[in-house]
Order: C-alpha cells, then structure tokens, then sequence
C-alpha cells in the first residue's frame, strides 16, 4: 500500500495480533467454484473480509485480431476494484495501482498456463474486488488460478497467493488492513505449485524495509501459507467436481 502511515498504531498486543491470529495464521479462506453461468470458469473466493471474484473466457479468438501470437495463446489478465469495494469510493476504471497488478498477475498466472497449446488464441481473466480489506491481488490470483481450472485450461499447476508483512518489528502472515496500512513492510507472493510441491516464485513484491535475515524467513512463512492455501484450492475443485459427476450418475 503505498499510502502506508508511518505508525503509532500498536499492532501486536500481548503477543497477538488486532483480530487475535497467530503470527504465521491465515485468515479464513471460502472458496466457490463455478458461480458464473456465462463465464467458461469463475470462482468466488473470500480470505479474511477480501471478497473477490474470477471469471475466466477462453481459449478463444482474440480480438483485435492483429493481437494474436502465431505459436502461443496470449493471456489477458485485469484487476478491477468495484467503487463500493474500499471505505474511500474508488473511482470505476483502471488507475496506474490496477494496470501495475494486472500485469503482474498476468506474468505469474502465465507461468502456470498452456499457452503453446492454443496458438492464435486468447485467454482472458477477469478479476474483481468487492470487497477490500488488504491483500486483495493475492486473493484475486487465488481465484484467478480455480476459475482457470474450472474454464478447463490445461495448466502446469495452480497459483497459490499470500502477504507476509512487517508489523512492530514481526514478521506476520496474510496481513489485513491495519497492518498493511500501518506496518513496516509489506511482501506479496505468489507461486507456482504442482503436485504439492512448490516449483517456483511467479510473483514478489515489496514496500517497506525489511533485514536479509527477515526476507528469508518472510519467504518460508509464505510458503507455509501457499502451500494450506492451495490444499483450499484443490479442496474447492474437487467439491465441485464430485458434486457434477453425483449429478450425472443421478441422471443414469
Ligand atoms: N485500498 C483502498 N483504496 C484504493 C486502493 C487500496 O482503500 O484505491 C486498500 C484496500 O483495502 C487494499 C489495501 O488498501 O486491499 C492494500 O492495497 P495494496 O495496494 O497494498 O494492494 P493489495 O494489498 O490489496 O493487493
């Protein structure tokens, strides 16, 4: 957040955080896959008081045309902040603090997509906040990567976002707004993870100062965190999966 106040807020309290967390303790995650009828994928996903939603269209033609890639799809990738989403209307439409998360989101979710699969075609995600309360690219990236499943896109593996900050000089994981606002630093990850294994670092940010010592064991916290969020992931996909095939075998 680069609005970030310089802090006299006291954020940890008796060894324990605002809204009574562990340091290395995510915020509740729901996870709804496949909410959208006219969209090929769509996932609805909440963590902590983040309300977000993904649909994804694709592979199909891209238009314009003079867009397409010869040998490869092209992923399109925007994030969008409803003007009800944040406590200070957001004005509707792109601002440079959407366009910069777009792109990186489109580079992280591009590590895990097929593209070479679908030459002269286009996949398109569509990601918007309804609700914000800090970390709102890492949930919309987490959506972004079930609503690719659900669409069907072959994948190399999913995505699995999460935020470590710096807060009174602690490292904490998945920070919700006060301490996003009024900590010393603030690291957004996201990885690439297949078979349970993570493989590599798609995305990583950063504000704020942290020691060298720190970023190291701010990595291993994230990675702790992306590794329960995408167990949550494959969860939701596999409800929903099972769900269907209850349905067909109903209709035998
Ligand atoms: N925020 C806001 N208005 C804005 C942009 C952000 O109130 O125009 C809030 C929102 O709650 C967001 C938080 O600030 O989640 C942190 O924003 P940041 O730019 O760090 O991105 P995020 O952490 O959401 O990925």
């Amino acid at each position: 957040d680069l609005n970030r106040l310089s802090g006299d807020i006291q954020l940890i309290v008796d060894g324990k955080r605002l809204d009574g967390r562990g340091f290395d303790e995510l915020r509740p995650i729901n996870i709804k896959v496949g909410v959208l009828k006219r969209a090929d994928g769509s996932c609805y996903l909440e963590m902590g008081k983040n309300k977000v939603v993904a649909a994804v269209y694709g592979p199909r033609e891209v238009h314009p045309r003079h867009l397409a890639d010869p040998v490869k799809a092209v992923v399109r990738y925007r994030y969008s902040m409803a003007p009800f989403s944040v406590e200070e209307r957001k004005r509707p439409g792109p601002d440079r603090r959407s366009i910069e998360i777009s792109k990186v989101s489109r580079e992280a979710i591009e590590a895990v997509v097929m593209k070479e699969l679908f030459p002269r075609s286009g996949i398109d995600v569509f990601v918007e906040v309804l609700q914000a309360d800090a970390g709102t690219r890492t949930a919309c990236l987490n959506a972004a990567s079930v609503a690719l499943v659900d669409a069907g896109v072959p994948m190399r593996g999913l995505i699995s976002s999460v935020a470590v900050a710096k807060v009174d000089d602690i490292l904490v994981l998945d920070p919700m707004k006060e301490e996003d606002n009024y900590g010393q630093a603030d690291i957004p990850f996201a990885f690439f993870i297949r078979n349970d294994k993570i493989e590599s670092i798609a995305l990583l940010q950063m504000d704020g100062r942290v020691s060298r010592d720190e970023f190291k064991q701010a990595l291993e916290m994230a990675k702790k965190g992306a590794m329960e969020i995408y167990q949550m992931q494959k969860e939701a996909i596999k409800a929903k999966y099972m769900i269907e095939s209850e349905e067909v075998n109903s209709d035998e």
